[in-house]
């Protein structure tokens, strides 16, 4: 239960009271200065939560996937089941905490984050199914470092982001909102580049057997 005491009533709340995000539903204060401290517990305790479960979840990924890589492919398919879970398990209820624009925009963030890792993901997955002998327990190893830097990098992001709305509040810093529109911005060039140049293919190849 990462839930605390509100400062001004002292009735149990929730984190998002303490993050200034939502008035306390029974005084309608709204935390302050006074609640920094209690507000850093709350990261330090679902920190501290994560970070009991991390050896073995780390350990089960490495030994699944690793098996997994037997069968072509079938190795992305268990660390993205692997990162679904573990984004279900650890980065939701914070995304909660949050006042709606920083939601959106760290939601939105993480879920290119997630896209983005998966992709590195199924490319080494199939660069190293070309490994003679070894191409499985490769393929764990790849497993295991892509998840791990979606989970750890997305809770860097999350914890980094609720110490910003305990001190400042709910409005965004303008890199909340430019990463993820530039992101989405270079890929939907990329992907419109790569039809691009697909239809030009097309349209050669066509006129070649003209
Ligand atoms: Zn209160």
């Amino acid at each position: 239960m990462l839930g605390r005491r509100c400062p001004s009533c002292a009735e149990r709340i929730e984190p998002a009271v303490l993050f200034r995000s939502r008035p306390c539903p029974s005084c309608g204060a709204r935390p302050s200065w006074a609640a920094l401290d209690q507000a850093e517990s709350v990261v330090e305790a679902l920190a501290a939560r994560w970070g009991r479960r991390r050896v073995w979840a780390y350990a089960v990924l490495g030994l699944a996937a690793g098996v997994a890589g037997l069968v072509p492919l079938l190795s992305t398919f268990v660390a993205l089941a692997f990162m679904l879970a573990l984004r279900h398990a650890v980065l939701v209820e914070p995304l909660r905490w949050f006042g709606p624009a920083r939601r959106f925009t760290t939601s939105f963030t993480l879920q290119l984050w997630l896209a983005t890792t998966g992709l590195v993901t199924f490319a080494l997955d199939a660069l190293l199914g070309m490994v003679p002998v070894a191409s499985f327990a490769l393929k764990g190893l790849a497993c295991l470092a892509t998840t791990a830097l979606f989970v750890e990098a997305a809770l860097w992001l999350l914890r980094n982001r609720v110490r910003r709305e305990a001190r400042e509040g709910p409005e965004l810093e303008a890199w909340e909102w430019a990463l993820p529109t530039a992101a989405l911005g270079g890929t939907l060039v990329a992907t419109g580049g790569a039809v691009a140049a697909f239809v030009f293919l097309v349209h050669v190849v066509t006129g070649l057997f003209r």
